[in-house]
């Protein structure tokens, strides 16, 4: 109490619908005297976003567009005494994001509908927990400048890049430099549920099985980009952003447990490695209260449970993807725009069984192919790039269905 008393941290939570929402919850309810939930936003199920208005009472939530009186009668209905403000949209997102009265956001939108919210954060100067990888791939130095010009605070809740963080020496964590002694960072992967699987048998895959991941819980569309090594891809991107690093710095290796969650060598030999188990709620706990610790929930580690860890190299010939984000970042420029929403249409495609699960990476390359790279200027550049790049990519799956 007095003057030790922490003020209480007013979070908001973009995209709280989703499995990244449920786990940030989890942690915020074991800490109601640090965090106090401020706005939140749904998308796609509005009776999971009235179930945590009633148990959270925000002040501000967000709909769809054309979604406020629906959410205004949803409200109604479940008795809530007071209601909160209702905001629709994009507009809406942005406005939470960059809300005077909010300290913390948890970006936890999926896809490319995240960017506009995540850069209002930056701009607004914000502690932004970022697990939207998606506004970095697209947009990384844009982010990253505006985080800069803008005072705010980017940490990472992807499991692989919180590990890194928490491996790199202070002065190292936004850019690496040689100063920093590091290397290289090895990026784990588990390999999916088809690491083991032929040709064939992936051939045939279907969305049902690309979204049974061994180690993780997690929304469909990261499950399927986990089944194809897209999501490595789009890590790898999103760590040279986050870390200033040469994608030539950045090694991905197969880690079946899931028990590694990525590692930093250095150029004495050391290799750094973060340890626990396959649970989101740790890089999220230490992404609120860093540079403290706070509990997660998690249990710890039972190494003599675990007993032996194992190691491969990645097979691109049959996860291509990895080498697409790979040659996608060497090019640079708008190319990991094109491959993210060329991702982004595939996956929607094969999620709807429209599309084989080998030709993800087919539409992609040649999406890819189609729109050569050009130079970054503004963020109207990226939209315009990722919306041509849909249009692309859904012309070839008319051509093909
Ligand atoms: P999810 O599908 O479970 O949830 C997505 C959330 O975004 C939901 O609240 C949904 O309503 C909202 N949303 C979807 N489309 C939207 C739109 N057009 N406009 C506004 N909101 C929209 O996804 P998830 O697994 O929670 O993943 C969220 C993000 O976190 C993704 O970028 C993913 O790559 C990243 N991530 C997830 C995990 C994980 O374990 N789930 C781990 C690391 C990173
Ligand atoms: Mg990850």
């Amino acid at each position: 109490m007095g003057i030790f008393k922490k003020s209480l941290q007013r979070v908001c939570v973009l995209g709280a619908t989703g499995s990244i929402g449920d786990s940030t919850f989890k942690v915020l309810d074991l800490h109601p005297e640090r965090y106090q939930v401020y706005a939140i936003s749904g998308h796609q199920r509005l009776s999971k976003l009235v179930e945590l208005c009633v148990r959270y009472q925000p002040a501000v939530v967000v709909v769809p567009d054309a979604k406020a009186t629906d959410m205004q009668q949803l409200l109604r209905k479940a008795g809530l005494a007071r209601l909160p403000e209702i905001l629709e949209g994009e507009a809406g997102l942005c406005a939470i994001a960059s809300h005077a009265d909010v300290d913390v956001v948890m970006a936890a939108i999926v896809g490319a509908a995240g960017l506009a919210p995540t850069m209002a954060a930056a701009q607004a100067g914000k502690r932004i927990l970022l697990a939207n990888k998606e506004s970095l791939v697209m947009s990384g130095e844009l982010l990253m400048q505006a985080v800069r010009a803008w005072g705010a605070t980017l940490l990472p809740v992807d499991s692989e890049h919180n590990a890194i963080f928490q491996c790199l020496p202070e002065v190292g964590r936004t850019q690496v430099s040689h100063d920093s002694g590091v290397a290289r960072i090895l990026l784990t992967a588990s390999g999916g549920p088809f690491r083991t699987w032929t040709l064939e048998q992936l051939e045939g895959a279907t969305p049902a099985q690309a979204c049974r991941h061994p180690n993780w819980d997690m929304g469909q569309k990261i499950s399927v980009d986990s089944a194809t090594l897209m999501n490595k891809g789009l890590e790898l991107i999103e760590a040279c952003h986050l870390f200033g690093l040469p994608e030539s710095k950045i090694t991905v290796v197969v880690h079946p447990e899931s028990i590694i969650h990525s590692m930093v060598q250095y150029v004495d030999g050391s290799t750094l490695a973060q340890l626990g188990r396959p649970d989101m709620c740790t890089p999220i706990a230490n992404a609120l209260a860093w540079p403290e610790r706070i509990e997660a929930g998690v249990q710890p580690l039972d190494l003599f449970a675990v007993q032996s860890l194992h190691f491969e190299q990645p097979d691109t010939d049959r996860f291509p993807c990895l080498q697409l984000a790979r040659v996608a970042m060497q090019q640079g420029g708008t190319a990991p725009a094109v491959l993210n929403a060329a991702n982004e249409v595939a996956v929607e495609a094969f999620l709807a069984g429209q599309l084989g699960f080998m030709q993800i990476a087919q539409l992609v390359e040649s999406v890819l192919t189609q729109l050569p790279m050009s130079r970054v200027t503004d963020l109207a550049t990226i939209l315009a790039v990722d919306q041509q790049a849909r249009h692309v990519a859904k012309r070839w799956l008319r051509g093909m269905v």
